[in-house]
């Protein structure tokens, strides 16, 4: 059964201030027109991120995403989690800080909106931004003087490094770097970091002990690969789907792997 988590006539206009239609929005560009460049490029429709609130699993990995998970709807508006989604590298920016929002959308190359259905007013709300680690930290710093971001940031730095555990992430990293030998110095640690975070949060440490495997190791890497080595943010942000994407950049995963790997 395709449990569909959130209704689909209420995502009409979601976060676009209500003035859609509720008929999809066309393709910014067609890409498929080898060198055409209009005059005016639209912008790419927002990537939103929805937190429901009904029990699901994902679409694609079939992980449980328990209630009021964070879900990205694909193609079909099935739901899918963050990590098949390729979202779950960003970090969440929660509204009430003008300044850094703005900041941090401007400098993020791939960020997504975060919407919850609000039961009394009857339609999607904005919780605030899915954005780039170090985007979020280039705004922090123009923001240097506003304290309480400084403030929030530490709490949220602290929450994550609760969550995560140090064995672990020690224990992957290492596995990353012997299967990796040829892996940039300290990406280990980025890579072990980010698994940690998926998995202690989604599946627990029982299973977090399984991720070792090498196939594990392998994903993570190669996740890895495609945000920091590829176009690939680039090319979600501007609005191309997911598997379009993964196509157009396969290749050179592949090949950054392959290096990596010897
Ligand atoms: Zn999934």
């Amino acid at each position: 059964m395709e449990l569909s988590l959130v209704d689909s006539a209420t995502l009409r206009g979601a976060g676009s201030g209500g003035s859609c239609t509720g008929h999809e929005h066309p393709r910014p560009v067609d890409r498929t027109v080898a060198g055409a460049t209009p005059n005016r490029v639209p912008a790419p429709p927002e990537i939103k991120v929805f937190i429901s609130n009904r029990d699901g699993v994902c679409a694609e990995c079939g992980a449980n995403l328990g209630h009021s998970a964070w879900i990205h709807l694909d193609q079909a508006k099935r739901a899918v989690c963050l990590f098949c989604a390729d979202l779950d590298h960003l970090e969440f920016l929660p509204t009430g800080d003008a300044a850094l929002t703005r900041r941090a959308k401007q400098a993020s190359t791939l960020w997504a909106v975060v919407l919850k259905w609000s039961r009394s007013r009857k339609r999607y709300e904005r919780q605030g931004l899915l954005v780039e680690e170090a985007a979020l930290e280039a705004a922090e710093a123009a923001c240097l003087e506003d304290a309480p971001a400084r403030a929030a940031r530490a709490q949220r730095r602290a929450q994550q490094a609760l969550v995560a555990d140090a064995n672990y992430v020690a224990r992957f990293a290492q596995e990353v770097r012997r299967r990796y030998p040829g892996c940039p110095v300290g990406r280990e640690h980025t890579i072990a970091e980010h698994a940690c975070r998926k998995y202690s949060a989604r599946v627990g440490r029982s299973a977090a002990a399984k991720s070792l495997d090498g196939d594990a190791i392998d994903l993570a890497v190669r996740a890895h690969i495609r945000h920091t080595e590829t176009s690939y943010d680039q090319l979600l942000a501007r609005g191309d789907e997911r598997f379009d994407a993964r196509r157009e950049i396969a290749a050179l995963v592949d090949a950054v792997a392959r290096r990596w790997g010897s």
